[in-house]
């Protein structure tokens, strides 16, 4: 079936760079690499053997990884003829999460074009970046692309879970094969209409993920004789009510601050939302999806997310567990953010064990750098007068794994302005994902752009 394959797309070397990204994104949506989170899940060996298959014999060095079995990711290199010239590592995830089919218009996995768009898990997020990328990988190398710095293509799995199994374990135990100076990973390049013209998004930084577990304890009764009782379940209650109401202060950080102003809304507009004082009261005047991103690139948020307890319908419960999903800011470490919980929880911190199973802090790359330059010089190629401007991404990346490498991460992406900046927000792991296929031949052409801008040649 493969031979078929390759041979199709090499009937197709210069055709339209389109239709090869839409049909190898209805490949990649097709294989299905569903992450749940367990080892036994993703299966992103497929979408390794579909990329290899694509990228073999174009002349780039491929190499894969498999730490677990099934958890693949690929490598693919050209290499630069100046070794002392930056690496740029464009790297997509496989990994999509699961879909519930009744709810959606179409088949998730279905990878079908109806009206210009392509359907299914992973449409944006980001099977759309990692197929465009692995397009401009291979029509690069087979123009002859002898670039003096290297350009390295990272297919990677596990993105969706923590990335144990993809991105993660690579940067621990194959470095030298993923080592480079920039990265361009998700998500951002979401046009941005204003009446000074288009902006588009660059995810500079990302906020961090702590995710704690709350025991409450209380005393087992029968619960026929609940006067007076000290129930666990009635304490956690107030602890979920007291965590809800909460209000960490609004932090303007630098990213937010040059994000508005790069954005240039009216002034009316702008000065409420650099101020902590009138922030909140500017969230409600705007369409609740921009509110909603707004006060989480401003602010700690809490969201309590998991409650186990009780045993027995006739028995008080001694123990509540909660789960709460908190995400913090740049610049913020574990004894900020337990600072911030019993501040929360007040008089009830003390009837409360913490246990913090994951803290994964907050990262951020600087603004100004020669690929922020590069995205700024070749983005106004596609859009007229446009102009980047730096973004919080208020969700967990595989960048964050490359910044503490010391490379300078950003998420960015092309796309038309076909669907609008809400219609994004909830195809995020939401239902009915799609792209249109004008995005991906942007992005293609950006990709190529962009690595001839930065490794020269
Ligand atoms: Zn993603």
């Amino acid at each position: 079936m493969w031979m078929e394959r390759r041979f199709a797309y090499a009937a197709r070397v210069n055709d339209d760079a389109t239709a090869e990204a839409t049909d190898l994104l209805q490949h990649l949506i097709r294989n299905a690499c569903v992450n749940d989170g367990d080892v036994a899940s993703g299966h992103e060996h497929r979408s390794v053997d579909l990329l290899r298959s694509y990228l073999e014999g174009s002349g780039v060095d491929l190499q894969s990884y498999e730490p677990a079995p099934g958890r693949g990711s690929l490598v693919a290199r050209i290499e630069g003829r100046d070794p002392t010239a930056p690496t740029l590592l464009l790297m997509g995830h496989t990994d999509v999460v699961p879909a519930n089919a009744d709810r959606w218009r179409h088949d998730p996995f279905g990878g079908e074009v109806i009206d210009g768009q392509v359907w299914g898990r992973g449409a944006v997020d980001m099977l759309n970046l990692t197929a465009t990328m692995a397009v401009a990988m291979r029509r690069l190398a087979e123009s002859g692309f002898s670039p003096d710095g290297t350009l390295v293509y990272l297919a990677v799995a596990d993105e969706e879970a923590m990335g144990t199994w993809g991105a993660a374990h690579l940067v621990d135990h194959e470095t030298d094969a993923i080592r480079a100076d920039y990265v361009i990973t998700e998500s951002g390049g979401i046009p941005i209409p204003t009446p000074g013209g288009v902006k588009l998004p660059v995810m500079v930084g990302e906020k961090g993920c702590f995710w704690v577990k709350l025991r409450v304890r209380g005393t087992p009764g029968h619960g026929s004789q609940p006067w007076k009782t000290d129930n666990a379940l009635v304490t956690a209650a107030s602890v979920v009510q007291r965590i809800a109401e909460y209000r960490p202060e609004t932090q303007i950080n630098e990213i937010w601050r040059k994000f508005l102003e790069g954005v240039g809304l009216p002034d009316e507009m702008t000065a409420p939302l650099l101020s902590p004082d009138s922030f909140r009261d500017a969230l409600d005047a705007l369409p609740i999806g921009m509110a909603r991103q707004f006060h989480a690139c401003t602010h700690t948020t809490f969201s309590p997310n998991i409650a186990h307890g009780g045993s027995k319908i006739n028995t008080i419960p001694d123990t509540v567990e909660l789960e709460i999903d908190i995400r913090t800011l740049p610049g913020q470490t574990s004894e900020d953010v337990e600072a911030m919980l019993r501040d929360a929880l007040g008089d009830l911190a003390d009837r409360v064990e913490f246990d913090a199973h994951v803290h994964d802090a907050s990262s951020a790359s600087p603004i100004e750098t020669p690929l922020w330059d590069s995205l700024a010089r070749t983005t106004s190629r596609f859009y007229e007068g446009s102009a980047i401007v730096p973004m919080l991404i208020v969700g967990a990346t595989d960048a964050r794994f490359f910044r503490r490498l010391g490379a300078t991460s950003y998420g960015f992406g092309l796309f038309s302005q076909r669907l609008t900046f809400e219609d994004f927000a909830v195809m995020f792991h939401g239902d009915d994902e799609r792209v249109d296929q004008e995005s991906l031949r942007l992005s293609t052409e950006l990709w190529e752009a962009v690595a001839r801008d930065m490794l020269g040649g």
